[in-house]
């Protein structure tokens, strides 16, 4: 399989039945290799430098009922909040004094935050924090919606494909949600003029090496900025309670692909990695991942931001899970930047 790396690696692209066996045969030997490639990429055009990015998770509120997620409607042993403008504010106060300079506001799809509200709070924030970037990551709106909050300043936002097959999209969402609808949302993110995030679970339900080809394809095509991959977990108020976790050598084993494909990409090393271990991020990071989103909400909500179980840093306030993260990635000789981190092309 290293050919198949190596060929990627010089024509930034492999054909569908080429990403499949390197998906579905990929050895131990293969995901070092493809590690050490990256590794090597993302060292030579950032350095052993991190960028990160503040995540305020301003709401739990759902109208949607992806099966996978805990914050689905239909979860309704979550106890829901909202965060007013002061209090998101406030966190990225506190953000601000501890080095961020990209907020990254995250939520479920909560028609309470309409295009007024949100606009009102980017402005809000871009206004005391003029040098800082602000993402959003709320889900699917109208075009129009997404013009405006990129005219109220917002610079980026995160809107994962989740997988790049319709018929597996259709596993996973419930008939009223579309995959049609989802790449509109992200054809159209690009188009404005935001910096676009794109991005899958790996080991969602009903999930095939196929199916990870196609999402591969996809962002090949797609030339995203920022590529969000993690491993799916389970969470025990959805329909896919009992499913088996996803891989993270796998994750880390396609975030490393992505950075040989894309070599400037915005990769972060997602959460979930570090769900029942302590280590999934720092070997992103080694592999080919330069950014971390470590949590800047405030601790007393954060336990009922479940998007899956076993979500780690939940007792731990902004300083501390700042503090806990930056300990890890200077233990592998990483340093934290602080800055924008903008895409640069
Ligand atoms: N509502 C927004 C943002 C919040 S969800 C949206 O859906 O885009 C952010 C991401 O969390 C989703 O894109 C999904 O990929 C991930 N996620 C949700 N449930 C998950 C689970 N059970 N395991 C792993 N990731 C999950
Ligand atoms: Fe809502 Fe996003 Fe969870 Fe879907 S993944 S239920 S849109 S928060």
């Amino acid at each position: 399989m290293k050919a198949l790396i190596d060929e990627l690696a010089a024509k930034k692209r492999l054909s569908r039945e080429d990403w499949v066996s390197l998906i579905a045969g990929r050895s131990a030997g293969d995901e070092r290799y493809a590690a050490g490639l990256a590794r090597e990429i993302s060292e030579g055009l950032f350095g052993k430098r991190v960028f990160f990015r503040g995540i305020i998770e301003f709401t739990n509120y759902c109208k949607n009922d992806c099966l996978y997620c805990g914050l689905r409607r239909s979860a309704c042993g979550t106890a829901r909040y909202r965060l007013g403008q002061d209090e998101i504010l406030s966190c990225c106060r506190e953000g601000y004094a501890l080095g961020y300079r990209t907020f990254v506001l995250q939520g479920g799809e909560d028609p309470f935050f309409t295009d007024e509200r949100l606009c009102r709070i980017v402005r809000g924030v871009k206004a005391l924090f003029p040098d800082t970037a602000v993402t959003l990551s709320v889900g699917e709106r109208s075009r129009d919606s997404y013009q405006r909050l990129f005219d109220a300043g917002a610079d980026r936002y995160l809107l994962r494909h989740e997988t790049a097959s319709k018929e597996h999209y259709e596993k996973l969402h419930p008939a009223e949600m579309s995959f049609a609808n989802r790449m509109r949302c992200l054809q159209e993110l690009r188009d404005i003029g935001y910096q676009t995030g794109c991005g899958m679970m790996v080991g969602s339900p009903f999930q095939t090496a196929e199916n990870l080809a196609q999402d591969m394809e996809f962002i090949c095509g797609f030339r995203p900025q920022m590529i969000g991959i993690g491993p799916f977990r389970p969470h025990h108020d959805t329909p896919f309670r009992d499913r088996p976790d996803g891989s993270s050598a796998l994750t880390i084993f396609l975030m490393s692909l992505c950075r040989i494909m894309q070599p400037r990409v915005l990769l972060p090393a997602t959460t979930a990695l570090d769900c029942g271990a302590d280590d999934g991020r720092t070997k992103a990071i080694l592999a080919g991942a330069n950014v971390i989103m470590p949590n800047l909400s405030p601790t007393g909500i954060r336990k009922n931001y479940l998007l899956y179980d076993g979500k780690p840093g939940l007792g731990q306030d902004a300083a501390a899970s700042l503090a806990s993260l930056r300990a890890q990635v200077e233990a592998i000789g990483y340093e934290m930047v602080v800055g924008r981190g903008d895409y640069k092309a």
